[in-house]
């Protein structure tokens, strides 16, 4: 698939951000300056409350065998909805090629302002205020989303023996990216994540890289909603 980049930003560190992306383009985060996670979820563009669910997406792509909890192919919307929102078309780093089993990521919450006080960072910059700042953009108090499950892309966790969450500097490198292929039209929901007390940025928060894309074909034909 021959594909054009239509739009190119750089959000920078520590900060959130919504971009709008139709049907049929593919969505691509890039690591642009090292090990950095994003926070991600994504919403229907035409019915906010239809909400992406990781813990379900993970829970469904593995009765599939398609992922789970460390890797998605198949991103679903929460009940009553169940759609399929995107599939992931290329990832570089949750083949599990350097991820081994755990493949590189992690469906589950992001940071907040009680969980940075039990990493010993009381009042540190979070997901959470950047989740805030990104749905204000659309109109969407924070209150009455669906924000704590998203798609911890590059987020090395893993759950140990005991039940214990387990955290590692992300696998991913300057350059690696994964693309979602929206199967709708979508708006992403980002959070660069701005944590700097744990390895989940390798202690050092940095900026990411997103691009919008079209196949050749459909670059051009801007006369669909
Ligand atoms: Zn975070």
């Amino acid at each position: 698939m021959e594909l054009k980049v239509i739009q190119d930003i750089v959000v920078p560190k520590a900060t959130g951000k919504t971009m709008r992306v139709k049907k049929g383009q593919v969505f691509r985060v890039i690591e642009h300056e090292g090990k950095q996670v994003v926070d991600l979820t994504f919403l229907n563009a035409r019915n906010y409350k239809e909400h992406f669910a990781a813990e379900y997406s993970a829970v469904l792509n593995s009765l599939q065998g398609i992922g789970g909890y460390y890797r998605l192919s198949k991103l679903y919307s929460k009940p009553p909805y169940e759609n399929v929102m995107a599939t992931v078309t290329d990832d570089s780093v949750g083949g599990g090629a350097r991820g081994g089993d755990r493949a590189g990521h992690f469906m589950m919450c992001h940071c907040s302002k009680r969980l940075v006080e039990h990493l010993g960072s009381p009042g540190a910059r979070t997901c959470s205020d950047n989740f805030a700042d990104a749905f204000r953009e659309i109109g969407l108090e924070q209150a009455d989303t669906y924000d704590e499950t998203i798609f911890n892309v590059w987020m090395q966790s893993w759950i140990s023996e005991d039940g214990g969450m387990n955290f590692a500097p992300p696998l991913a490198e300057t350059g690696d990216y994964i693309d979602f292929l929206a199967e709708m039209d979508l708006v992403a929901v980002i959070s660069v994540c701005p944590d700097e007390s744990s390895p989940c940025n390798d202690f050092e928060a940095k900026a990411l890289r997103f691009q919008i894309l079209e196949q050749e074909a459909q670059a051009g034909l801007e006369t669909h909603s």
